[in-house]
């Protein structure tokens, strides 16, 4: 088999991953996502899912996708233009625009697939973009695909941004893009320093609030909102996979004409299926759980402090930031990883990240707090943390 020589290839490189501490192994959970769930045989609280508000498998949500299902069916065999856009699809894409306060939004597949679809439509080799060194893989992609000239900015460095804004003046279109949420770090992008960067160097501003839409800002419009600079904004990419209930789909919202012309242009938009019915009156549901959710908000907001303090007072080192990402840094890869089995030992499921999805050296566990966890599971999460973090030397 002529495959035989590449396997044998790959057979080394998974070795290699696994003699590094790199490989990724998948757990598998036995019950359906939520705050507490069955991972291989054994019951814990999950602090590493993007369910920030709980809404996923909310009893509405999965209510309107059964009605979604009965009433529009499992599918369409189509990509959008050709004959899969059926009403809600044009539904949800209103919600999404008026949620955002935008003309009009696309729905896609993904997230990955909106940021990788955005930026080959819109920019040419006579135009520059500019993307926070820290961006998610898919705006990476996005903007691998594009022929404009491409400036990457020092993580939330405004000094730096503002050089190279400076140094591309001859440019025709200049786009800023940045994830409004750094995923990793907890932290949200300097959005009321871009856009005054903007304004000064004639620029379009985008964000990927994937980690911000539904529980930041006061009504859950996300990171923009938190920062008060929504209606600012040029282009917002999201996702219908986190925290609006958890599912699949993701949207660029945009002015009517950027959507437009990615209704005509974007690639992953024109050549894979419609999103699936019951996922899009599920998200349509997911929005009205939204704009009702501000005592869920307060609610992720009191969690995430109990949280953080919890740990600080415990002599962890946490990154600052306003998000429920909580990183609790511990620098080495092979500690990070250690802590976590120990942690899932004691019920408590969290992931331990390092390089190369982390800097080498800056080994880390992410906690993610939701909305639904009880105060009780975050004591258990403190005292368990406290007991491995004194088993492991971690603390004193
Ligand atoms: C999760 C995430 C994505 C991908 O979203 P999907 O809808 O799962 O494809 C893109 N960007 C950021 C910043 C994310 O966190």
């Amino acid at each position: 088999m002529p495959a035989n020589t590449m396997n044998a290839y790959l057979r080394e490189q998974i070795s290699h991953l696994k003699s590094q501490g790199l490989y990724k192994a998948e757990r598998w959970i036995e019950t359906p996502q939520s705050p507490e769930i069955v991972v291989q045989g054994r019951k814990v609280i999950n602090f590493c899912a993007n369910n920030y508000l709980g809404l996923a498998n909310h009893p509405r949500i999965v209510a309107a996708a059964e009605e979604g299902l009965r009433r529009w069916g499992y599918g369409l065999s189509s990509v959008r233009f050709i004959c899969g856009t059926q009403t809600i699809h044009k539904q949800l894409e209103q919600r999404i625009a008026q949620f955002f306060h935008k003309q009009d939004s696309l729905l896609y597949t993904s997230c990955f697939d909106a940021n990788g679809g955005l930026f080959e439509p819109l920019l040419t080799e006579q135009d520059a973009v500019f993307s926070d060194e820290l961006n998610h893989a898919s705006i990476i992609d996005g903007i691998r695909l594009c022929k404009a000239q491409r400036f990457r900015y020092r993580h939330n460095d405004m000094d730096d941004l503002r050089n190279q804004l400076e140094s591309a003046r001859k440019y025709r279109f200049k786009m800023i893009f940045t994830d409004s949420v750094f995923s990793m770090d907890g932290d949200l992008a300097n959005l009321p320093v871009i856009c005054e960067l903007a304004d000064r160097y004639d620029a379009v501003v985008g964000i990927d609030d994937c980690h911000g839409t539904g529980h930041l800002g006061p009504t859950g419009r996300g990171a923009a909102e938190e920062l008060g600079v929504l209606d600012r904004i040029d282009i917002i990419t999201g996702t219908l996979g986190k925290t609006l209930g958890g599912a699949s789909g993701g949207f660029t919202a945009s002015s009517a004409e950027i959507v437009d012309w990615l209704r005509n242009r974007s690639r992953p938009y024109l050549f894979s299926n419609s999103v699936p019915p019951a996922l899009v009156a599920a998200a349509i549901e997911s929005f009205s759980l939204i704009d009702e959710a501000a005592d869920l908000r307060a609610k992720l907001k009191a969690n995430t402090a109990k949280m953080r303090h919890g740990l600080e007072n415990a002599g962890f080192t946490i990154k600052p930031g306003p998000t429920p990402i909580l990183p609790v840094m511990l620098g080495e890869a092979a500690l990070a990883t250690r802590m976590a089995d120990a942690l899932l030992e004691r019920g408590i499921y969290v992931i331990g990240f390092s390089y190369p999805v982390v800097p080498q050296g800056q080994a880390r566990i992410r906690l993610q707090v939701s909305a639904a966890h009880t105060d009780e599971q975050i004591d258990r999460a403190v005292a368990a943390f406290t007991e491995v973090g004194r088993e492991l030397g971690v603390i004193r």
